[in-house]
């Protein structure tokens, strides 16, 4: 039934209400309120009692009888999460690379597996990504792809609604990194730019484009210099990578360059307001004072940090430093799950450990880089990560009804420590209704999975692994 209501209302453009629901709006005032949230269109129009099927005083007129209401009681009305760094081009390894450290991870089992994908594997494995990512509230993400057939991972994006960044892997050296994997700057930078001009802005602005040099072990000064340099040049275009990650990782990277990863980056123009990478455990103070002046942004992954024993990154000294950080799942194979829910609740914890203090990133703060920081850590703050007038509709509805989560009290502490994944019942994106009563509706679940078993086992095969 909710089924044909909603072919309706995507048919009409219908308005959509979600009635009745505790609205954690996380914007600057971080209110919370028991209020309807309006969508027109993409846009949230109202927050607070709308009535039905009578003008209402004030510049927005009450929907008609007919706008599609979707029932919030006894749940949580939020931001959508923003994961700030995932790989869907993984999301079909997940079970094929366990327990192994960060570069014995990569040379033995992702690369290989990376390097025999092909266009219909690497289509199978952004869905099973999406869909895994979307059903458990996620609305917008910043993703890093492989090296070939990325195409794909955009067209499985653009179906999907999801809101994303996202950008081809540029390899062009690098020790262990298969043939298959390896490309010539030109051919790297010529890809990437490619594919900017194919997707950058593409589904009315929903999707964007992330050049993205793997890491600094991966890349040449000369294809560092030109992502960087291409990135810069066009306006809301981000450049992606990874630094400062493992012990070993970086020790490497001093053997060969004389200093440490994120200082060459920066020396290269891997830098600034647009430049985000993932990780950062092996920070030092001094360091993150040199991040949060040059305005480079971070993503916090607290699960493939512990998972591959990279350690904890010390989120309240990036934080107090005055870094700006989001939090991500990474990749299926090191994590194994893509869940929002997971990610947030680990950095919540993980902080307390590191400094040894249960005050240490409050719940409001944790769930803050789950949403609007992370939307700024994309440079997307105007747009989404809040509920806000005029911001577009990304909201998830988390049920808080359940055994694990009752009997009440704060209801961010409760989305932060309690909830799961199963608790999410309706998302929108972009003001489209992408979940409903805890069904994809942009995505078949079934035809997902089915594809992505026959895809795993044949990529797998392909790798000989
Ligand atoms: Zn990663």
């Amino acid at each position: 039934m909710i089924g044909d209501a909603l072919s309706a209302a995507a048919r009409s453009g219908m308005d959509v209400i979600l009635r009745g629901g505790t609205v954690v709006t996380m914007d600057a005032a971080r209110r919370v309120l028991t209020a309807d949230v309006h969508v027109r269109g993409n846009t949230i129009v109202q927050i607070g009692r709308v009535p039905m099927g009578r003008v209402q005083v004030g510049r927005v007129k009450a929907p008609s009888a007919a706008a599609l209401v979707l029932d919030a009681r006894g749940c949580a009305v939020m931001p959508g999460f923003v994961q700030t760094h995932v790989h869907l081009c993984q999301a079909l390894f997940r079970g094929m690379a366990d327990d192994l450290p960060l570069l014995e991870w990569l040379k033995q089992r992702i690369w290989p597996l990376e390097a025999a994908h092909d266009e219909r594997s690497l289509y199978a494995s952004a869905r099973l990504g999406l869909a895994e990512m979307l059903r458990a509230g996620t609305t917008t993400i910043l993703d890093m792809g492989t090296v070939n057939h990325h195409d794909a991972v955009f067209t499985a994006i653009a179906e999907s609604g999801m809101r994303a960044f996202s950008g081809k892997a540029m390899m062009d050296t690098g020790a262990g990194v298969p043939r298959g994997l390896r490309e010539t700057t030109k051919q790297s930078l010529a890809e990437s730019d490619r594919l900017r001009a194919r997707w950058h802005g593409a589904e009315d602005g929903r999707l964007g484009y992330a050049y993205a040099p793997r890491f600094i072990l991966s890349c040449t000064e000369k294809l560092l210099r030109g992502a960087a340099a291409a990135a810069h040049a066009t306006p809301g275009v981000l450049l992606h990578s990874h630094a400062a990650e493992h012990a070993d990782e970086r020790k490497a990277v001093r053997d060969a360059l004389g200093k440490d990863d994120v200082s060459a980056l920066a020396e290269y123009g891997v830098t600034g307001p647009r430049t985000v990478l993932a990780h950062g455990v092996q920070l030092r103070p001094g360091e993150m004072r040199s991040i949060a002046r040059a305005g480079t942004r971070f993503a916090h992954c607290p699960s493939a940090n512990m998972k591959l024993a990279s350690g904890i990154a010390d989120v309240v000294a990036m934080r107090d430093a005055g870094m700006l950080v989001g939090i991500g799942a990474d990749g299926a194979p090191c994590n194994n799950r893509m869940d929002p829910f997971t990610e947030l609740r680990q950095a919540a914890l993980l902080a307390k450990v590191k400094r040894g203090d249960a005050g240490a990133l409050k719940a409001e703060d944790a769930l803050a880089m789950a949403t609007i920081d992370g939307a700024r850590v994309l440079g997307i703050d105007a747009l989404t990560g809040s509920i806000e007038l005029g911001k577009r509709a990304d909201l998830a509805v988390v049920r808080l009804d359940a055994l694990h989560a009752e009997p009440g009290g704060d209801a961010t502490a409760r989305i932060v420590y309690a909830c799961t994944a199963s608790d999410v019942k309706h998302v929108l994106v972009d003001g489209r209704v992408v979940v409903a009563d805890g069904e994809l509706r942009t995505l078949d679940a079934d035809t997902v999975l089915s594809e992505a078993r026959r895809e795993g086992e044949r990529v797998r095969r392909r790798a000989k692994l």
